[in-house]
């Protein structure tokens, strides 16, 4: 049994980069990104500059210390240009929390046992307060496939999904069919990967939305392309929606 985490006190941490929630959607995603910066502190002031325009509503450091940067009630600046299940301001529907983490830029690391039970203490209580469907607890890179790679392939979505936060791939039938990649990517697009943009070059855009598929939920066939894993777990994700 996964151990009972316990939330510390947030730190208010205070960014002006927020605006107002767009449209009538409720909030009902989860998006988790990497600070990809050298440090914490460095990735706290970049996330308060108001000439940086970006934010997130929490940040997570590396000893599990947990700060609060925007109000969740507000449209905080993390997504950017995004897409998931049909949808593009994800920004005005989502939570985003940043996990202190140098990226694959400046050094990228695992993230700590006492990082990873401050996110599972922050988000699980937000779970029962809010309708975020474990379809739509993501990570940066399903969002933004061609342009972002956070949190990345070290990040344990196996583990926050084994406590009860996002989908994991049910266990790998024999009935799974062998796909080729036309039925890959009509499956990617089900299960909410952006279609490839008619001015993006098509063998390009689905590599990059197997990656991103590989990054969240198959990380050990990372560059692999679509090996039996990477098979199972899309013919296995798929089965979850
Ligand atoms: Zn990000």
């Amino acid at each position: 049994m996964a151990p009972v985490a316990i939330l510390p006190p947030l730190i208010a941490h205070p960014s002006p980069n927020h605006g107002p929630r767009r449209g009538a959607a409720p909030i009902d995603t989860l998006i988790l990104h990497y600070t990809g910066m050298r440090n914490r502190d460095e990735a706290l002031a970049r996330l308060c500059d108001p000439s940086a325009e970006v934010s997130a509503h929490y940040v997570i450091d590396e000893d599990g210390t947990v700060f609060q940067l925007v109000d969740e009630e507000r449209r905080a600046w993390h997504a950017g240009l995004s897409f998931w299940q049909g949808e593009r301001d994800l920004n005005s529907r989502s939570i985003g929390i940043e996990l202190v983490n140098p990226g694959h830029e400046h050094g990228y690391r695992r993230f700590p046992p006492v990082q990873m039970q401050a996110l599972i203490a922050l988000v699980g209580p937000m779970l029962r307060r809010r309708a975020i469907p474990p379809s739509r607890i993501l990570g940066h890179s399903d969002v933004a496939p061609w342009r972002k790679q956070d949190p990345g392939e070290l990040f344990d979505w196996q583990a926050l999904a084994a406590s009860g936060i996002g989908l994991w791939p049910q266990e790998t039938h024999e009935d799974n069919a062998v796909l080729d990649s036309q039925q890959a990517l009509a499956l990617l697009c089900r299960i909410g990967y952006e279609p490839p943009p008619p001015a993006m070059e098509l063998e390009a855009a689905y590599r990059g939305l197997v990656l991103a598929f590989q990054r969240h939920w198959v990380p050990s066939s990372l560059g692999r392309g679509l090996d039996a894993a990477t098979n199972a777990a899309l013919c296995g994700l798929a089965r979850c929606g």
